[in-house]
């Protein structure tokens, strides 16, 4: 079983830094369950607006440098947002990370508001 980027996935990835994209890119080969990207760089207008929704909780996005993304799940084809989908995603974008030394995060690793679809490079090494 192999997946692949789709166009659309390919087009968000545009103002995403190399070293995500390479994640990405790694991740998509060896993941168990397909996904796709639905944003990386976004505007301080969008933030704002998701941070006036709920959506958000920082106007410090990590997508607004280009350093965060989103995925979603698919099972054939279809958008899911089962959370196990999320682990297994999560599990190759890991193993994609150590192999190319990049040191990223899991939003679905964080202690309260886990975010399953978020992956973004670590500010330790990525400020
Ligand atoms: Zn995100």
């Amino acid at each position: 079983m192999s997946f692949r980027l789709s166009s659309r996935s390919r087009a968000r990835l545009v103002g995403v830094h190399p070293a995500l994209i390479a994640v990405v890119e790694a991740a998509i080969t060896r993941t168990t369950v397909d996904f796709m990207i639905t944003e990386g760089l976004r505007t301080v207008e969008r933030q704002a607006v998701l941070v006036k929704a709920g959506a958000s909780r920082t106007a410090r996005s990590r997508h607004l440098t280009g350093y965060a993304v989103d995925v979603a799940a698919l099972v054939e084809g279809q958008v899911r947002w089962d959370w196990p989908l999320y682990g297994r995603i999560a599990e190759a974008f890991k193993a994609a990370a150590r192999d190319l030394k990049t040191p990223l995060i899991w939003g679905g690793d964080w202690k309260t508001l886990r975010d399953g679809p978020h992956f973004e490079l670590d500010r330790k090494v990525f400020p």
